[in-house]
């Protein structure tokens, strides 16, 4: 265990019910702390209530009982999303609790050393990769965090010549106080979640928590091209392992020749110029790994993830050989860039877990052909200026739907496209979809793609992004 308390016979609170909260429920359970579990939703609908219940753990739902903090309670465990305004947090605050996520008790409890993956964007993405590539180089990785499974499972499970592959959110990080990933990557930073963290400052600050705890012996991994990134480099103790997509590195994974800023690669272009992706290590000596466009998955955004999911790959012990296979093997995860089907000789491809505008404009990029764009959700209160030249150089027209349907059509006309339309809301969230996507394959010419890119969250409309992404492939199957 990473850290020196006992929780034997003490109070822990656990905020939140879900997977997480009650895998770390359980956890302190079996330590020997008295748990107390609570969620405001109301006890319906909180199914996973009995599984706790039965071991005797006491969960309170429907509501935050005002003496749920006390003087002696040990520890306070919330989930992620819950953000720091809550009255039980501002409680434990008051009275010095210690606050923690799970992800801080899995580091506690875990036996096997951590690989940490956050960023803005390309988290699943490049966690699946190098889960994908530990294993089929026989380093038993365990794949879990804000990809699904509550990390607190994968280190009761784990043993110590396993790699734990942990992709970790912003509200993840800001929990954690001792939390030290032997291995660290932060992939970009852009502009998002806001609402929750409330200035840039609070955002980065949670994110840089990542390499707080590291040593001389752990490895950061940071995107060299990010200036956000790179910035917080400056203050790393560990050792630093940069990537960068457009500059040869003295050190580090790159690309050869790099790819060139603000530009678009068609793909003879790219073909002609059969890009490299290069190791150089301190001491100047070169291994070229593969060509980029063998990459299993397409645009410029993907190769950047490649290059963090080899870095960690080679610190984590894996061979160069090792890379090759899985790096062009692998077909990428749902909802990112997927491809549905062509119809009419359009192509119509789900990427619905594009949740902001700088996932939108990756992916706007990585594709080739003109594209007809359908966007738009929760309103996060972004102004989406910044996609106006992207709008305007890239897309052949936008159906705009969601609370921010408006202004996305106004970036859309100060763009200059003659095809813009938008779909109002109804009662009926499926059926506004399923009409954007009518209206986007209207607008399509055989040759175009139609690409479903919301550059916002779903929840204005639906569950979540991928009831959206599903809902979007069923709607494309049925023109
Ligand atoms: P996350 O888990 O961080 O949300 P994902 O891997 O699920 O990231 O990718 C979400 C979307 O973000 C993708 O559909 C793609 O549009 C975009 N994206 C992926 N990788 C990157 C990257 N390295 N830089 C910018 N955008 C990216």
């Amino acid at each position: 265990m990473n850290h020196p308390a006992s929780y034997q016979g003490r109070r822990v609170v656990v905020l939140g019910l879900a997977r997480s909260g009650v895998s770390v429920a359980k956890v302190f359970h079996q330590l020997g702390a008295e748990v107390v579990v609570n969620d405001k939703k109301d006890r319906e609908l909180c199914p996973e209530a009995d599984e706790l219940t039965a071991l005797g753990i006491s969960v309170l739902c429907g509501y935050h009982p005002d003496d749920l903090l006390t003087e002696d309670t040990a520890l306070l465990v919330k989930n992620p999303g819950i953000p720091y305004t809550a009255p039980p947090i501002q409680r434990a605050e008051e009275l010095g609790v210690e606050i923690i996520t799970e992800v801080e008790a899995a580091y506690w409890l875990s036996p096997a050393p951590i690989i940490g993956i956050t960023g803005s964007n390309g988290k699943t993405t490049t966690t699946t990769w190098i889960g994908e590539i530990l294993s089929s180089a026989g380093l038993k990785p365990i794949v879990a965090g804000n990809i699904g499974r509550p990390l607190c499972e994968a280190a009761l499970e784990a043993a110590p010549d396993q790699w734990i592959v942990a992709e970790l959110s912003s509200f993840q990080l800001k929990g954690t106080n001792a939390f030290r990933p032997h291995i660290a990557l932060l992939l970009n930073i852009a502009e998002t979640h806001l609402d929750y963290h409330g200035d840039m400052d609070d955002y980065v600050n949670s994110k840089a928590k990542l390499f707080d705890n590291q040593t001389e012996e752990d490895v950061a991994v940071i995107n060299w091209d990010d200036p956000e990134c790179r910035a917080l480099s400056e203050f790393l103790i560990a050792q630093l392992l940069p990537f960068s997509l457009y500059e040869r590195l003295e050190a580090g994974i790159y690309i050869e020749p790099p790819y060139v800023r603000d530009t678009v690669d068609s793909q003879e272009h790219e073909a002609a110029l059969n890009r490299q992706i290069v190791f150089r290590q301190t001491d100047g000596t070169e291994f070229v790994i593969l060509p980029v466009n063998e990459l299993g998955i397409p645009g410029r955004h993907n190769a950047a993830n490649a290059l963090a999911a080899i870095a960690a790959c080679i610190t984590a012990g894996a061979s160069l050989e090792q890379l090759i296979e899985p790096l062009q093997q692998f077909r990428g995860v749902e909802h990112r860039l997927e491809f549905v089907r062509e119809v009419n000789g359009v192509k119509y491809y789900n990427d619905s877990k594009a949740t902001n505008p700088v996932a939108t404009t990756m992916s706007v990029r990585s594709l080739t052909a003109p594209i007809v764009l359908v966007a738009g959700g929760l309103d996060r209160g972004s102004d989406y200026m910044e996609l106006v030249p992207l709008f305007r150089e890239r897309l052949k027209g936008l159906v705009a739907l969601g609370e921010t349907r408006e202004k996305l059509s106004r970036i859309a006309e100060l763009a200059g496209l003659a095809k813009v339309e938008i779909v109002e809301p109804n009662e009926d969230a499926e059926s506004v979809l399923q009409q954007a996507v009518k209206q986007a394959a209207a607008i399509a010419e055989p040759g175009d793609i139609v690409l479903l890119s919301p550059a916002c969250a779903s929840w204005d409309m639906f569950a979540s992004y991928e009831q959206r992404g599903r809902i979007f492939k069923d709607s494309a199957h049925t023109l």
